[in-house]
């Protein structure tokens, strides 16, 4: 493989694609700033049940 893409690893959840994170620690990190820069709250980090990386998610009030 010669070209490197630049973008974050995803996979299928469901009928959406998600940004995988390798790790718990990364995930959190995201969580918070998309919780700051983009006012989203309420983002839980999860294993992913088809690989070794993390995921978020919205929890639904
Ligand atoms: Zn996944």
């Amino acid at each position: 493989m010669q070209n490197r893409v630049y973008e974050p690893e995803k996979c299928w959840v469901g009928e959406e694609q998600k940004i995988c994170y390798s790790t718990r620690e990364e995930a959190e990190m995201a969580a918070r700033v998309a919780e700051y820069d983009h006012g989203v709250s309420g983002l839980t980090v999860y294993k992913c049940e088809y690989g070794d990386h993390w995921h978020l998610t919205r929890r639904k009030s």
